[in-house]
């Protein structure tokens, strides 16, 4: 298993990335590029960790405060952890801690947020436990 992300804009993925096993960067400039388009969407951070590490780890609390300096007055975007509960390619069936992180110092854990679709929950299962076709001639 790998950690990977997904950064969406109103519900649209701007960004994916496949980290290691014990962390994903996100494209912070790419994601920049897509903002500055589109000044008053909702951002949404989602990202999968392993098992049982449903909490922000402290990279993640580092991550955060440095969006909340970056977005400047952007505004209310969020910081999403995914837990899947087994390696089951196609079993989507997860655990998502979410935090709604205001343009200053400020994050703290909700219950609701901006939809995270199946097909982008089945897109970080694979990114995060699908094997590579390596040397695949397609
Ligand atoms: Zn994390």
């Amino acid at each position: 298993m790998i950690e990977s992300s997904i950064v969406t804009l109103n519900g649209k993925i701007i960004d994916y990335a496949k980290g290691t096993p014990a962390s994903v960067e996100f494209d912070f400039e790419r994601v920049w590029r897509h903002i500055k388009k589109c000044p008053t969407g909702a951002i949404h951070f989602i990202h999968v960790h392993p098992q049982g590490l449903t909490k922000l780890s402290l990279k993640d609390v580092e991550c955060i405060l440095g969006f909340n300096m970056a977005l400047g007055n952007y505004g209310t975007y969020w910081f999403s952890i995914i837990t899947f509960d087994n390696s089951d390619l196609f079993n989507i069936k997860h655990t998502c801690t979410i935090y709604q992180c205001n343009n200053q110092k400020d994050f703290y854990e909700v219950s609701e947020n901006p939809q995270i679709s199946n097909d982008q929950l089945l897109f970080l299962k694979h990114l995060s436990y699908g094997k590579e076709i390596e040397n695949a001639n397609i």
